[in-house]
């Protein structure tokens, strides 16, 4: 059917979506979609196979059954499917003009980029539920929540429709795809930032002090705005799953968090809940309006390829640490430990040597959310190498401009000009932003650190704020392999390319039995190589597809394992000065 013709005939449709959960514990949803106003021949629905900030096509339609489609007069509506995604209905076109289709959704994934009911809530995320026509995305769509249990409240970002109560507004499609739904039994605390409201919603026991969390976002929210001259909605929602896993999704006026239930109290981990709400609420700006090109206008049926997710969600990341520091929810020797981490976890990847930062943000549809046994050996996550390097232009900038400027400058700019009219930026636009702001020519930069895999000169960067990089190393020799414990065998969980465990030939998912005879398990393994040095040849017995074998292996010198950004002794007036620019709230 031609598109253009199906648009002319049908440019006065009503999209109204009836959702019902009737039985909870069955795990379905019931959609119900009533167009009104349809006067072509067919009409062509796809539900998106993935949803914006999580970058994988999930291929939510596995979930949808019992798909039928009847006219306003009641008759039943032929209809095929085109592809996986793709439902094409025919009218029946003898004065019709209304079409109703149901279909049900299978919810039953507790992530923050899925749908989840249960006896006790309905969440549901809108690109795993909502079908759209092509050439109707940019008109309002109605969604009306039926059947709700006894003392089940609705949380949505979608404003209400004044008229009648748990009907809501939808102003185009890709917002009706970012406002996930939180329906159930859940406690809100309310709270006031810039005379905006803000409601902090929770699902699920957990062992958090609910008011310092909602003292502590207020905060963060504050920092930020700040930074960025005001806060660019009218109504923003904290929605968080307490249970098990760990998981944020940005969407334009609300977050999705997902946290350990039982992991408030202890303050390491809860300082990393306030690292996820300042990460998902940083999206705000960065992502959700400050967008890649590529992400301009979503396209819900395939992959939207770019290479500036590390700037995205990189950026962010580093932004995520920096603002509880400068909210004093945390101080600069708690932030250089976190950095550390990032930096050991970074150094100890052999894959940083094989995929470039902007290669790791373009594959994150095939790489980054489907790790096997050798993503180590072949990828780095744009998440970390992403706040490493804006950390180091951070850092750059500070440096070359006397502390006049900073990445907040950058920051600042992409929303002036990208974020506030939602002009998708082209990489070599950032590039030029981020060149302006630091006053120094940086081909070299993204050469090495963004297409290249050169290793990051941290101490280069770190040294005028008198730090620097120091390492150290296990007193074990090196094999290369680590090991699991799996049904009382100890089983080679991870093999490093080129290490003396590959070479001797040992795989992922071989067994070790024995190191020079004597039984070995996984809990004991690094501890017996305190034994032998490096040089040593040893024999290690292994189950490999079920065969005995014994090999040798050639043990290698330690390497190191551990980084940690320390002050230097003696730093100058001007290093300390710098630091103290950098680092204090
Ligand atoms: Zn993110």
């Amino acid at each position: 059917m031609d598109e253009l013709l199906t648009k002319e005939k049908s440019s006065n449709s009503q999209f109204t979506y009836r959702i019902s959960i009737p039985e909870p514990e069955n795990h379905l949803l019931q959609v119900e979609l009533a167009i009104a106003n349809w006067q072509a021949e067919f009409v062509d629905l796809r539900l998106p196979v993935w949803t914006p900030g999580s970058y994988l096509v999930r291929e939510y339609a596995k979930h949808l059954q019992d798909f039928t489609a009847i006219a306003g007069t009641g008759e039943e509506l032929k209809w095929q499917k085109v592809s996986k995604n793709h439902w094409r209905v025919r009218n029946s076109l003898q004065g019709n003009s209304s079409i109703t289709v149901r279909y049900r959704i299978f919810c039953n994934e507790l992530t923050v980029r899925t749908n989840h009911i249960d006896s006790t809530h309905a969440f549901f995320t809108g690109a795993a539920v909502f079908m759209y026509v092509s050439e109707h995305q940019q008109q309002a769509y109605r969604v009306e929540i039926d059947s709700l249990k006894e003392n089940w409240k609705i949380v949505t970002a979608l404003p209400a429709i004044a008229d009648s109560a748990n009907s809501f507004h939808a102003k185009d499609f890709d917002t009706l795809v970012d406002s996930p739904f939180e329906i159930g039994i859940h406690h809100r605390y309310e709270f006031t930032v810039q005379d905006k409201p803000h409601n902090f919603v929770v699902w699920g026991e957990h062992n958090a002090d609910m008011q310092r969390i909602v003292r502590d976002t207020a905060a963060i929210v504050a920092i930020e705005a700040d930074m960025f001259g005001g806060l660019p909605y009218e109504h923003y929602d904290f929605i968080l799953h307490a249970s098990n896993g760990f998981g944020g999704l940005e969407h334009r006026d609300c977050c999705v968090l997902l946290y350990n239930r039982l992991g408030f109290r202890k303050e390491e981990s809860y300082l990393q809940f306030i690292n996820l709400i300042a990460h998902e609420f940083f999206h705000t700006w960065n992502v959700k309006r400050i967008r890649p090109k590529a992400i301009e206008a979503f396209d819900y049926d395939s992959e939207n390829y770019t290479g500036s997710l590390w700037f995205s969600e990189g950026t962010t990341s580093y932004y995520d640490q920096i603002f509880p520091l400068r909210a004093n929810l945390y101080d600069a020797k708690h932030y250089l430990k976190l950095i550390s981490k990032s930096i050991t976890r970074l150094q100890t990847t052999f894959g940083r040597n094989v995929q470039s930062l902007h290669d790791s943000s373009f594959d994150t549809w095939i790489k980054l959310y489907r790790p096997d046994p050798n993503t180590h050996n072949n990828q780095i996550s744009y998440y970390l190498k992403g706040e490493l390097v804006s950390m180091l232009l951070d850092l750059l900038i500070r440096d070359k401009s006397n502390n006049l400027r900073s990445l907040d400058r950058v920051m600042q700019i992409m929303w002036e000009r990208f974020g506030k009219t939602e002009t998708g930026f082209s990489e070599t636009e950032l590039h030029e932003v981020i060149e302006t702001v630091a006053g120094v020519d940086l081909s070299l930069f993204w050469k090495d650190y963004l297409y290249g895999t050169k290793e990051l000169d941290y101490n280069y960067y770190l040294e005028p704020f008198g730090l620097e990089l120091r390492t150290a190393r296990q007193d074990i020799p090196f094999v290369g392999m680590t090991l699991k414990s799996k049904n009382g065998m100890a089983e080679v969980e991870k093999v490093e390319f080129g290490s003396p465990a590959q070479k001797a030939g040992i795989s992922t998912g071989d067994s070790l039995l024995a190191i020079a005879g004597i039984r070995v398990t996984a809990e004991n393994f690094s501890d017996r190589l305190r034994d032998f040095s490096a040089g040593d040849v040893i024999s290690l017995t292994i189950f490999q597809q079920d065969i005995l074998r014994t090999v040798e292996v050639i043990l290698q010198k330690p390497i190191d394992s551990h980084f940690e950004v320390v002050q230097i002794p003696n730093a100058s007036p001007n290093q300390e000065l710098n630091l103290r620019l950098w680092l204090t709230p």
